[in-house]
């Protein structure tokens, strides 16, 4: 599962070529802080490689084992930022039209205050 040739922002973040403030990372994935927060605690995971995952609706079976990891990342994330009990949300953007701005598949941990639904 070969990364698409395409360097992205989150790459350059992963390489270390701009700077981030990282609140975990493993082998496999990277999260840390964004830099345009939407409520007090945003916190995006993204996969080190993102294996050709510009966006969730390229997910084959062989993904399944990296974005399951991702949930998990976010999850561990929530509990570490002590969001786990008062609720948070998760949001993965697939595309324009849903606000995808960084075609490299990522999940955004949004919590530490009352979240309106439906999302605008
Ligand atoms: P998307 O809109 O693609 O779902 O999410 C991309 C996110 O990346 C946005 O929330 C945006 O604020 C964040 N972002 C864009 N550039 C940077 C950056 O240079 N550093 C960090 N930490 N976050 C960024």
């Amino acid at each position: 599962m070969a990364a698409t040739a395409e360097v992205t922002l989150f790459d350059k973040i992963v390489a270390g070529d701009i700077p981030c403030t990282k609140v975990y990372e493993d082998d496999e994935a990277l999260a840390f802080r964004d830099i345009a927060p939407a409520a007090p605690t945003h916190v995006v995971v993204v996969p080190k490689n993102r294996a050709g995952l510009t966006h969730l609706h390229k997910m084959s079976k062989e993904h399944r084992a990296l974005v399951g990891h991702l949930m998990f990342v976010a999850s561990e994330v929530a509990r570490q930022e002590g969001l786990a009990d008062d609720g948070y949300r998760i949001v993965i953007n697939d595309g324009a039209a849903a606000g995808q701005t960084v075609f490299h598949l990522h999940i955004h941990v949004i919590g530490g205050r009352s979240l309106t639904w439906p999302p605008g």
